[in-house]
């Protein structure tokens, strides 16, 4: 048994607002004898707080989901708001606090204030975990120790190392009992409620997005139970038609660590290896480790938040005065039904569904020339699942300046994939109800009616000539694709 006595101990949740698989608390459990749960609201912090409105919104949401849990263990979550190393020095001055425990972060921002943390606190040896990934970016490395750029093979990589050590997925269960600080802190001038963090916006727009969703761990877990039990079978095909439900919808759950990839992949794999998944299980699968990927590759290549991987398109000529254009795109109103149903999907709920995310990307980036930064950028605001590894990586795929991103001449056209994916335009009358009234064979291109029908809509001409700007950018590209 390695309690110490009168061993004190911080548990600082970050990306991991949970009680199970949650190794920082399990042995902050083990080794102390009073434990104060900690989450700090750091104005630097891009992971979790200083994000967009939605993310916060979510985040508002999945605290009091996680203090209720708490509480239900008889402890506080105990809630400060400033810089995170003078938080805890304040806290440990005041409390005798004399351990340390949180899971780590893996974008360049936290690291580099992570580290310093360490530094700071040496004296207490922080003590810090993988609780985010099923494999740490360090782990899966090439042959030649360098870092993988492509999925397929990271993939065979990651895959191999769950069949080779299955075990070790097998999450941790929710520690029995968690040991409560004393009454010390009730006064604390650190301690405030989540409302005063003040992380819901003035206006109550959130409303109706938040009703789309329940938040927290208990509710992560009963949608992976619902979509293990049924939609994963078709997941495969399904996945691509934005009018199914056909995802996991996990993804804020995940960015949050309500839930973890162990948790999802143990329950997925039932015992088995990923070799005898069937083809549904296995498409998944390998979802997830898409989101390893991505966290992999932010740690060897953290320029890739805001900078192409592939140099060349530094010198990428993108699009003038194009303010308008990207007004349009944001609130859905280029003229473009599976665009615009996409956008509005986005405003309306926080999600998007992955096929139009990169529709409505290679839109932004290829028929408007507009920087890619631009659409990561306002993803980050509007995502409830914005992730600065998932986005830059989605984004720069897109943009095909990325690891293993789309070739930069695979411009999407919006109309063959809403007829290919939305054959009745179902999504895009859902969304764009203007539209309910078209006939099908125009759904997704309604400037094509007749100039009456046309006149009669009460929706947005297309902002530009899909073929034509199709071309442009196909120029644009050739410009630089000779360069170093
Ligand atoms: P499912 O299809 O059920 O997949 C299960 C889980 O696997 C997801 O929850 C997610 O964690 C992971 N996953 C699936 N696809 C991807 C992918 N392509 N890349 C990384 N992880 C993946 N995902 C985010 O979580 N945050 C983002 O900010 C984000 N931005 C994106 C931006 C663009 C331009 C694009 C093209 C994709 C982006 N994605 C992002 C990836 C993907 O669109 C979402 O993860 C997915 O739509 C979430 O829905 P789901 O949970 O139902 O996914």
């Amino acid at each position: 048994m390695e309690t110490t006595k009168h061993a004190i101990g911080i548990v600082w949740f970050r990306q991991d607002l949970r009680l199970s698989d949650n190794p920082a608390l399990t042995v902050a459990c083990r080794e102390c004898d009073q434990i104060i749960p900690l989450f700090i609201d750091d104005p630097r912090d891009q992971t979790l707080t200083q994000v967009g409105a939605a993310s916060r919104v979510w985040l508002h949401h999945s605290l009091h989901a996680l203090e209720q849990t708490l509480k239900g263990k008889g402890t506080d979550l105990f809630i400060a708001q400033g810089a995170s190393l003078d938080v805890l020095q304040s806290l440990i001055a005041e409390t005798g606090a004399n351990k340390i425990f949180w899971n780590r972060c893996y974008d360049p921002v936290t690291i580099e204030r992570d580290s310093q943390i360490k530094l700071a606190l040496s004296a207490l040896s922080p003590k810090t975990f993988n609780g985010l990934l099923v494999h740490e970016p360090w782990e899966n490395l090439k042959g030649d120790g360098t870092p993988y750029k492509v999925f397929t093979a990271y993939w065979r990589r990651a895959s191999a190392q769950i069949d080779e050590a299955p075990e070790s997925i097998k999450p941790l269960p929710v520690p029995r009992a968690i040991p409560v600080i004393d009454k010390r802190l009730d006064k604390s001038s650190l301690r405030l409620s989540i409302k005063q963090l003040q992380l819901l916006p003035q206006r109550d727009w959130y409303k109706s997005m938040m009703a789309s969703w329940k938040v927290g761990e208990k509710a992560a877990q009963a949608q992976l139970r619902k979509f293990l039990k049924a939609a994963v079978v078709d997941y495969t095909d399904a996945r691509n038609l934005p009018a199914v439900e056909g995802t996991s919808a996990l993804s804020p759950h995940l960015h949050f660590g309500e839930i973890t990839p162990k948790q999802v992949l143990y329950r997925l794999l039932d015992g088995n290896p990923t070799t005898r998944l069937p083809v549904g299980e296995l498409t998944f699968a390998k979802e997830i480790v898409w989101r390893e990927f991505a966290h992999n590759l932010i740690y060897h290549f953290p320029k890739m938040i805001d900078k192409p991987l592939d140099t060349r398109f530094e010198k990428f000529q993108w699009a003038d005065n194009t303010a308008d254009h990207l007004r349009a795109w944001q609130r859905g109103q280029t003229g473009v039904p599976i665009v615009d149903a996409g956008m509005r999907q986005l405003y309306a709920t926080g999600w998007m569904h992955n096929r139009v995310r990169m529709i409505v990307g290679s839109y932004l980036v290829k028929n408007l020339l507009i920087p890619w930064q631009e659409g990561e950028q306002w993803f980050r605001d509007t995502l409830v699942d914005a992730d600065l590894a998932s986005n830059a990586m989605g984004w720069q795929w897109v943009a095909g300046c990325g690891a293993d991103a789309a070739p930069y001449f695979r411009v999407f056209n919006p109309v063959l994939q809403g007829e290919k994916f939305d054959k009745q335009g179902e999504y895009v009358c859902y969304w764009v109800p203007e539209l309910e009234a078209v006939p099908r064979k125009y759904i997704h291109k309604p400037w094509e009616l007749d100039a009456q029908s046309r006149a009669a809509l009460d929706y947005p001409h297309p902002l530009v000539d899909l073929k034509v700007t199709r071309q442009r950018a196909l120029d644009s590209f050739s410009a630089i694709k000779g360069t170093k």
